[in-house]
């Protein structure tokens, strides 16, 4: 279906930071598949993990245990909130466990999104994503929902049973929310027993600098959704709580039968093996202000935090194709002034540079 404005590149293999097209040319990566190729392409420790145990054991499904699903979720659970996860196969199917386990924890309760959050395609994700273009062709959408501002007090009240909350948008184009509004919905969750999600599908996974955003902006939630990076490139979603919301949903509320199987899982245990590492997670600052900097020195207003950053240009579509097919740089436009760079965790200082020049070259 025509769903998709498709570019005219056809990719065949993949290198960390480097793609190859059908006419072997060589690109740079700063899109990363929209932050999902998070330690590069074919990392050959992911490579081996997907490798191994797709000769041992592919699917048996959620009535019984793998190891590689209890162990990664174990791993999810112990690196953030502490409670439990449900594993799924994309970021819309986290945020709809969210949106259920929400309604369970305060029947009939209202939620309420922010405006500029993006939180996915599926009915329920389409209504906890308020704009206009994306929902109206759909309609009716899924009942109880309500927008916020970001410059307004949020609209919280007894009758609400949880804040979505993308901490970085990602998809209106990079904008961070500022701290004060985060710390204020979690006070008002707190005084009206709503609670706080936070959607880090696109800025969680180490993208900032910290294995989840939260973690630098003072703020912790009841519940977070993770997807994009945790698979490598496998799809994978993942909805997490804490400790007091563990149990909220019961067993028959919530299912898939693809989620959460064992090649998915190998990968996403190999793809944390390697974001988990401060090293990696070091380096993330660091190339992340030399990107920023970069952009700045050719006189680009540029936003984000760590490897998710963006900068302001006339026509970003046109500038974004010209990238693609002249200088054979990838990267994205999030709108018609917005330019996305979404480049792997494990890009090196040269390859920023080489980006950065590009973009000069095109800018010239
Ligand atoms: N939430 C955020 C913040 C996203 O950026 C996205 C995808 O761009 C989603 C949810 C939906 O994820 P998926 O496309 O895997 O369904």
């Amino acid at each position: 279906m025509p769903t998709y404005l498709r570019n005219p590149v056809e990719f065949v293999r993949g290198v960390g930071t480097r793609l190859w097209d059908d006419e072997d040319n060589e690109y740079l990566d700063f899109l990363t598949g929209i932050s999902v190729a998070q330690v590069g392409h074919c990392h050959p420790h992911v490579v081996e993990a997907v490798r191994e145990q797709a000769g041992r054991l592919m699917h048996v499904g959620n009535l019984y245990y793998t190891e590689p699903g209890m162990r990664l979720a174990g791993r999810l659970s112990e690196q953030s909130l502490g409670g439990k996860v449900f594993l799924c196969n994309s970021g819309t199917e986290a945020i709809e466990c969210a949106i259920k386990l929400a309604r369970r924890h305060k029947p009939g309760g209202d939620l309420v999104v922010l405006k500029g959050g993006f939180h996915g395609r599926t009915m329920g994700a389409l209504s906890a994503t308020p704009d206009d273009t994306k929902q109206a062709p759909f309609a009716p959408l899924v009942p109880g929902f309500r927008v916020a501002s970001r410059e307004s007090p949020l609209p919280v009240d007894q009758g609400t049973a949880a804040v979505i909350i993308e901490p970085i948008q990602g998809e209106s184009g990079i904008h961070p929310v500022q701290p004060e509004l985060l710390a204020s919905a979690r006070e008002a969750c707190d005084a009206n027993g709503a609670l706080l999600v936070f959607d880090e599908i696109q800025c969680g996974m180490g993208r900032t600098g910290t294995l989840w955003a939260w973690q630098q902006l003072g703020v912790r939630p009841n519940l977070m959704t993770v997807a994009k990076g945790l698979g490598g490139g496998m799809p994978i979603g993942a909805c997490i709580t804490d400790p007091a919301h563990a149990d909220v949903l019961r067993p028959g509320d919530h299912g898939s039968t693809f989620a959460g199987g064992p090649v998915i899982c190998a990968a996403a245990n190999a793809v944390l093996d390697v974001v988990e590492d401060p090293a990696v997670l070091r380096a993330v600052a660091g190339t992340g202000e030399r990107l920023a900097a970069g952009l700045r020195a050719l006189g680009l207003e540029v936003r984000g935090l760590g490897l998710m950053l963006a900068f302001r240009a006339d026509d970003a579509p046109s500038l974004v194709r010209r990238a693609l097919l002249e200088e054979r740089l990838v990267l994205n436009a999030t709108g018609p002034d917005t330019v996305r760079l979404l480049p792997p965790l494990t890009v090196s200082d040269d390859e920023i540079d080489d980006a950065v020049r590009r973009i000069g070259a095109l800018l010239a």
